[in-house]
């Protein structure tokens, strides 16, 4: 198949949900892809965080072959023999209790929701209907109906309701408008992402995280970290919450937790707030499958040696240093933690999405978020040469 027809199918039968730079990529290992036509490119999206230990990480490659080898599903009508270390070892990695297993983020995050309303009706004593969760401006949880009910981008929710009630937003970052709206009876829980991802990777001040832990213990309500993209390493640490010392009562887990192999997420908690579920209440038949947990738990051992969060430490400042060394005049503000930097240029350089088509023909994939914004969050296995070759390449677009 040449690059040409493979664009031309898609355009032809493919949904337009996506506008994907006009790369077609056939191969890839660790940082690295090969479109069809033997062109290799700099990867510096990395999955938005799914491939944060490089494409087809030798372990993870070794760890899903082996299990295709012999069970890949069951479903959770039965046992199989990788769910129970997967869920012991990602509990444990997390500081917490227990864990239930799901496959792409947005399921995660519906099933924070949920056990939060169950919580909130059965623990917390809310009258029947009128639980109430408190999320932030700016959200990405995904895509589903209820998820994109908060949404605060027009794009992502017009024309898709009526829209499912129950949520609140609040401007992120401002700590006293979400402890006003945590204050509330009615409040089960507060979703929120450590650093926002979508919106162009925006770091709350500090003391934000740690105003709200101390808020929701105040007035018993549960703190929902959405770490799918910054959780794993990315920025440095295990999850983004560590950062400012924060513990929230469930943490909502994906991308990086499939190993760029597949989808697995998860949520992560507490028996007093993840034992309100009882059997039939909620599920997926994917979810917690063999091959997943294979995956899921190998990924678990590269994060518990550490050496991926250290790594993207060492890398993160190397890279924050080189992207402040970028003309003054072509950029206007670099934010970001750990090996994750959202790049805002000038508007005299151009769109983001024509800033990334740029560095796509100098060999480098980046992906533009709103405006003139750009994403970088390249595999943590990428090496110190390689980031400044392609901060070379920003520079070489952009002046
Ligand atoms: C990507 C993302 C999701 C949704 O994950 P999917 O696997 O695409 O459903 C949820 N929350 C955050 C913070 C994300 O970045």
């Amino acid at each position: 198949m040449t690059g040409s027809n493979a664009v031309a199918y898609a355009e032809e039968h493919a949904a337009h949900n996506y506008h994907p730079l006009p790369v077609v990529i056939a191969e890839a290992e660790g940082s690295w892809v090969t479109d069809v036509d033997g062109r290799r490119y700099l990867d510096l999206l990395a999955g938005y965080s799914a491939l944060n230990f490089g494409h087809r990480h030798p372990a993870l490659v070794a760890a899903a072959t082996d299990q295709l080898g012999r069970l890949t599903l069951t479903s959770r009508a039965f046992h199989h023999d990788r769910f129970g270390e997967f869920c012991q070892k990602l509990a444990r990695l997390a500081g917490k209790d227990a864990v239930l297993p799901m496959n792409t983020g947005a399921e995660a995050v519906e099933t924070a929701i949920k056990v939060a309303r169950k919580w909130g009706y059965r623990v917390k004593g809310v009258p029947d209907g009128e639980a109430r969760i408190v999320t932030c401006g700016g959200n990405f949880h995904g895509r589903t109906v209820s998820i994109i009910s908060f949404s605060t981008d027009e794009e992502a929710r017009a024309d898709f309701g009526p829209y499912t009630p129950g949520f609140v937003v609040v401007p992120f970052g401002d700590l006293e408008a979400a402890v006003k709206e945590i204050a509330d009876p009615r409040t089960v829980a507060i979703l929120v992402e450590p650093i926002q991802g979508e919106a162009g990777v925006i770091v709350p001040p500090a003391g934000y995280l740690a105003g709200i832990r101390e808020a929701c213990t105040r007035h018993n309500v549960l703190m929902l970290a959405d770490e799918v993209q910054s959780g794993l390493g990315r920025t440095g640490a295990t999850f983004a919450c560590d950062h400012e010392d924060v513990v929230p009562d469930m943490y909502v887990l994906g991308k990086a937790l499939g190993g760029g192999i597949l989808p697995v997420s998860a949520v992560v908690a507490d028996w007093p707030v993840l034992g309100v579920i009882k059997p039939g209440e909620h599920g997926s038949t994917f979810g917690g499958n063999a091959l997943a947990c294979a995956v899921g738990t190998a990924v678990v051992d590269l994060l518990a040696t550490g050496d991926f969060q250290r790594r993207a430490t060492e890398l993160g400042a190397h890279l924050h240093e080189s992207l402040a060394k970028l003309p003054s005049e072509a950029v206007v503000a670099v934010r970001g933690r750990g090996l994750w930097a959202g790049v805002e240029f000038a508007e005299s350089v151009g769109t983001g999405r024509q800033v990334c088509e740029r560095l796509a023909e100098r060999g480098v994939l980046a992906k533009d978020t709103h405006g003139s914004t750009i994403r970088l969050a390249p595999p943590i296995v990428i090496t110190a040469d390689e980031i400044d070759w392609a901060v070379e390449q920003i520079r070489a677009v952009v002046s």
